[in-house]
């Protein structure tokens, strides 16, 4: 019997797994991975951004555990030698309009405690001569690193304290009984006393799994990239982003410098038919099946038609896609746009058709399960993993 098993080998369930371990230095701990190594899904396919929290709405989990996981992401990579770089953020208007936008994210800035700096046209283009813009904003604590390796090294360090990691291992059921969980995968059953899932793009099915209804169904948004050529490389020093439109504050492609070298395009997010569908052509009938018979998806779809088309459209047209970065960056050209791997984004989507906004958990007695986690959560694995530890401990304190 196990003290605690986890699901997920991305960076929230290695955060947790290497925090369960710290907490609690004797349990017998193991953590279930269905791919054959870790970072395989979101934690090894995002834009790479170290958030400072501008977004957020203030008191949210989001805006706190952001703010945290800015400081601790940075602090844990330099304990592991692991490179990042506290490049900055620039949050670049380019109408009237976004000037007033910008106006609002400004006070959230300050709302939210971050430190941030208005910068006029002259002194955006002083800074970034490649960027046009009528004003910016200036968000010196984003930076960036690579989250496969942070990911790897909480791995690391969970198995030096004698944690285990298993690949290959599908959770496929799980029965929670009066002192014990009992989680079986395609080949083998393990029991333990307590339960943390941290299962990405399949959390909701880990709920249903404990025959709970989630009250919510997992839409894949597919984040498409280009990378731009090497020639291009020192187009930008800072981390480039159109001001948001507030009501879809997730959309806009910005220029991400990545600290292996390079520079992304991305994300868009276009509604992927497939929960791993990394390419265009993927489609799972049962996930749309799933997806198309839930009424959150219907009611979602009804209120974003206009974005949602957009989103469609652009991500089908380089041309339109390149528009969208040229308001801000106007040198670039087709011949710029080269291929780049995408992403697949979780995000729950309630019965009355709402994107959950904060990161939500639901626990049972024996259970903590992640079920919203998407941007800003790789910048906000440590507080996230310490959360989860906690509601844990209550768990077991209470026997
Ligand atoms: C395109 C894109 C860009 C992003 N950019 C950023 C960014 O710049 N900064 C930032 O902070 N965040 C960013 N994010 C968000 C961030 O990457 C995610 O929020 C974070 O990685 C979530 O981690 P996770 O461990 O919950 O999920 P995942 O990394 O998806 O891990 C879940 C794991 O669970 C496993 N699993 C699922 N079901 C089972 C099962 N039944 N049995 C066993 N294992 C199972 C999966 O195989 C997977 O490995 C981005 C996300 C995307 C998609």
């Amino acid at each position: 019997m196990y003290d605690f098993i986890i699901i997920g080998g991305g960076i929230l369930g290695m955060s947790t797994a290497m925090q369960l371990s710290e907490t609690f230095p004797d349990r017998r701990i193991l953590l279930l991975e269905k791919e054959s190594g870790a970072a395989r899904h979101q934690s090894g396919r995002n834009s790479g951004v170290i958030h400072a929290g501008v977004y957020y709405a203030p008191g949210s989990l989001k805006a706190r555990f952001c703010r945290e996981g800015n400081r601790a992401t940075r602090a844990f990579c330099e304990a592991h030698g692991i490179e990042t770089r506290t490049c900055g953020k620039l949050l670049v208007a380019t109408s009237d309009l976004e000037l007033e936008r910008m106006q609002g994210l400004w006070e959230r800035t300050a709302a939210n405690g971050l430190e941030c700096e208005w910068l006029s046209a002259e002194a955006l283009a002083e800074r970034e001569p490649a960027i046009t813009g009528v004003g910016a904003l200036f968000v010196p604590s984003s930076g960036i690193v690579d989250y496969s390796r942070v990911t790897r090294a909480m791995a690391g360090e969970f198995e030096q304290r004698g944690g285990q990691v298993r690949f290959d291992q599908e959770v496929t059921a799980i029965d929670e009984r009066p002192g014990e969980v009992v989680v079986r995968t395609r080949d083998d059953e393990f029991s333990t006393r307590y339960l943390v899932s941290c299962a990405g793009l399949m959390a909701d099915r880990v709920v249903r799994m404990l025959g709970r209804d989630p009250g919510f169904i997992i839409c894949p948004f597919r984040g498409e990239y280009f990378r731009l050529p090497e020639a291009r490389d020192g187009i930008v020093n800072h981390l480039v982003y159109p001001i948001p439109d507030p009501a879809m504050p997730f959309l806009g492609v910005h220029l991400t410098p990545m600290i292996g070298g390079g520079v992304t395009i991305g994300p868009n997010a276009v509604l992927a038919l497939a929960r791993e569908g990394y390419r265009k052509s993927d489609v799972s009938l049962p996930d749309l099946a799933r997806m198309f018979t839930h009424p959150g998806v219907w009611r979602m779809l009804a209120s974003n038609v206009g974005p949602g088309l957009a989103e469609l459209r652009n991500a089908f047209s380089r041309r339109r896609y390149l528009s969208l970065v040229r308001r801000y960056c106007p040198e670039l050209t087709l011949e710029d746009l080269q291929p780049w791997p995408a992403g697949v984004r979780a995000q729950a989507v309630s019965r009355d058709g709402r994107l959950i906004d904060d990161f939500l958990f639901v626990n049972t007695r024996r259970t903590v399960n992640v079920c919203n986690a998407p941007s800003p959560a790789a910048t906000s694995a440590l507080p996230i993993g310490r959360y989860i530890v906690d509601k844990v401990k209550e768990q077991v304190e209470v026997g």
